[in-house]
């Protein structure tokens, strides 16, 4: 059961996994635990100061040296995601794990009355820079041995909600993406595709979501991380296309 899976220390041991968002909530959390679990970690993010100290955690830990990205997915254009990849073939020579985990809230506002402008910033961050970063980085992860490549939906992706507007809409995307490229790599037995759901986990982004709620009565990232590693990790190998619901609290 991958939301109960105990990882073995080394699990990670010569994978080298990009995380987006790892400056932050969920992302930062994921990141120290592939380098604890032995990866090396690409830190992907919008505030460097932020990648930064994730980055000396990580040394002070004696997790292998990690590198840091920092890339604004609103504004980045296919040509620097392109750079990045030449980047990473360059410097490091191998990608086996995206853990695609940035992402932002947006307005929780009718569609009627929806922000046009915020719209796509929402859709551009949480969706197309997140296929765009995808595509670039194909070429290495279709080098991997056992390529993984981990979207984050929510419920919302699942079920549409109203008044979640592009926050949701984005979300379905998402696991519509995961979905075809799923169907598109059916033969190609070496990469696989699938989304979490962390659920309602204590970040900054749900109390911005949720402000009247006691955020110690949620999960923390370091409850969810079983499910994290064993999606990076060789034991899910075979393991293409799911939704993996960490909700509810458990
Ligand atoms: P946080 O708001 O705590 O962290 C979001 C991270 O995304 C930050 O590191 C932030 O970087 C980064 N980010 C935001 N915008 C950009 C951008 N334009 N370019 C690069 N990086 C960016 O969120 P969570 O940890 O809560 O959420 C992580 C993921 O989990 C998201 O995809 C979210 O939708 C999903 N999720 C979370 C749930 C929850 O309850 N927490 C529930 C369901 C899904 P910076 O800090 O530098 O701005």
């Amino acid at each position: 059961d991958i939301r109960h899976f105990v990882p073995t220390a080394g699990c990670l041991n010569d994978k080298v996994i990009l995380v987006t968002g790892a400056g932050e909530g969920i992302g930062r959390v994921a990141a120290l635990t592939y380098a604890r679990y032995g990866a090396t970690v690409l830190l992907l993010g919008r505030t460097a100061s932020k990648l930064e100290s994730v980055y000396d955690e990580i040394e002070q830990m004696g997790g292998r040296q990690p590198a840091m990205l920092p890339m604004n997915l609103e504004g980045a254009s296919y040509a620097e995601m392109q750079q990045l990849e030449g980047l990473i073939n360059k410097e490091v020579g191998q990608l086996d794990g995206i853990l695609h985990n940035a992402g932002m809230l947006g307005s929780l506002t009718p569609l009627e009355m929806y922000d046009i402008d915020i719209f796509a910033q929402v859709m551009k961050v949480n969706f197309t820079a997140t296929f765009m970063l995808t595509q670039a980085l194909l070429p290495l992860l279709k080098d991997a041995n056992q390529g993984s490549i981990v979207f984050t939906s929510s419920s919302v992706g699942t079920h549409p909600r109203a008044f979640w507007g592009a926050y949701a809409l984005s979300k379905q995307a998402v696991e519509g993406m995961s979905d075809i490229f799923t169907q598109e790599t059916q033969n190609t037995t070496r990469l696989r595709f699938n989304c979490i759901n962390p659920g309602g986990t204590r970040t900054n982004m749900r109390a911005h979501a949720y402000p009247g709620e006691n955020p110690m009565s949620l999960k923390t990232p370091e409850d969810i991380m079983s499910a994290y590693v064993c999606l990076m990790s060789n034991e899910s190998i075979g393991v293409r296309g799911q939704v993996v619901e960490l909700q509810p609290k458990d």
